[in-house]
């Protein structure tokens, strides 16, 4: 089953991100000034304060920082365990929390290749949102 969540809205601040998602792209502003590339997308930078910033495609591959498997958890995620909760380092640079799906749980490891996958979110009244960003292991 899909994984509960509340997603993040979209706004004139981050719109370029949720349209590059409906189009399974992942999108990301980078600081025109000192090259940080932002996350979550906001047209602000968080290193050096300049709001000139543009949006690229990013490559959505990255690799597992770190992460935990979920096993027992109350609440309206208690029905999709056991589930992974992890930061991903993308290769452009920033961490993201997020989950792995499509994964065999004996056998993720940090350090392990990952690709985006964008899922529809579902939140708590079964409405559907704007699509997530989540990952799972790179096929080789
Ligand atoms: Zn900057």
């Amino acid at each position: 089953m899909n994984l509960p969540s509340n997603a993040a809205q979209p706004n004139l601040e981050n719109s370029p991100f949720f349209e590059g998602a409906l189009q399974e792209k992942l999108v990301l502003p980078k600081c025109k000034k000192c090259e940080f590339v932002i996350w979550f997308p906001r047209e602000i930078c968080p290193e050096c304060g300049s709001q000139n910033v543009d949006w690229f495609e990013a490559s959505g591959t990255g690799s597992i920082y770190s992460f935990t498997i979920t096993r027992r958890i109350p609440g309206s995620w208690s029905k999709a365990t056991p589930f992974v909760l992890a930061y991903v380092e993308l290769d452009e640079g920033p961490r993201v929390m997020t989950n792995i799906v499509d994964c065999d749980l004996t056998q993720i490891r940090i350090g392990d290749r990952v690709e985006k996958v964008f899922e529809e979110a579902v939140d708590r009244d079964g409405e559907n949102g704007p699509p997530l960003l989540r990952f799972r292991p790179t096929k080789s």
